[in-house]
């Protein structure tokens, strides 16, 4: 018999699920990452369902991968990648179904230094920069975030900057939105968090 979305939901906490993404990131950083593969033998209970424990938006960035860095594996992360981690109607309907069907606990935005995404916008920004007319819907998606970019600041300072504000933005434009707060800095990635419960689900 089929399960329902609500009882294949996890029953743990947003703070629970933020535990887990923060002690797989230590993995990571240590070069202690649990996950090596795809284990075989776990895949005929994966086709069944999913049951992922965290929503993941981030860039499409090729050096930084939801799973390898929170070291998760097939099932775990509920991921929506595109550059610069900005919301678009897609990206927000993809949220909305983790949300709304899958009920993942805990939302993030990952934002990474050295954006190139955000680093076309500011030079659009400070310089005029073209870019080929899809590049520029991305670039003024990321430019109506980051009014309060200081444009006297460094280069480094503004990316700097730029980076958390596009989060911000992306946070709260997120369609489940209820509550946002800063997660930790990790050495490589500043990541904000929301959290679509602050309870497991009954
Ligand atoms: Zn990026």
């Amino acid at each position: 018999m089929a399960t329902s979305p609500d009882d294949q939901a996890l029953r743990i906490s947003a703070d629970e699920a933020l535990a887990r993404l923060v002690a797989g990131n230590e993995r990571f950083l240590r070069g202690e990452s649990h996950w090596i593969g795809v284990h075989v033998e776990a895949i005929p209970s994966l086709a069944s369902g999913q049951q992922p424990f965290a929503t993941i938006l981030g860039c499409s960035d090729s050096r930084v991968p939801p799973e390898i860095l929170f070291d998760t594996g097939l099932g775990e992360l509920f991921v929506v990648r595109v550059a610069g981690n900005v919301i678009s109607g897609e990206v927000a309907g993809s949220l909305q179904y983790a949300g709304s069907h899958l009920h993942t606990p805990l939302f993030v935005v990952l934002g990474h230094e050295g954006c190139g995404a955000v680093q076309a916008a500011l030079s659009t920004r400070a310089h005029g920069t073209q870019h080929r007319s899809r590049i520029h819907i991305l670039v003024e998606n990321i430019l109506a975030g980051l009014g309060e970019v200081d444009p006297g600041e460094s280069p480094d300072a503004q990316l700097t900057r730029a980076v958390e504000q596009n989060v911000r933005w992306a946070v709260g434009r997120s369609p489940n939105r209820q509550r946002a707060r800063p997660a930790s800095r990790r050495e490589r990635c500043g990541w904000w968090v929301r959290s679509t419960r602050s309870r497991p689900a009954a």
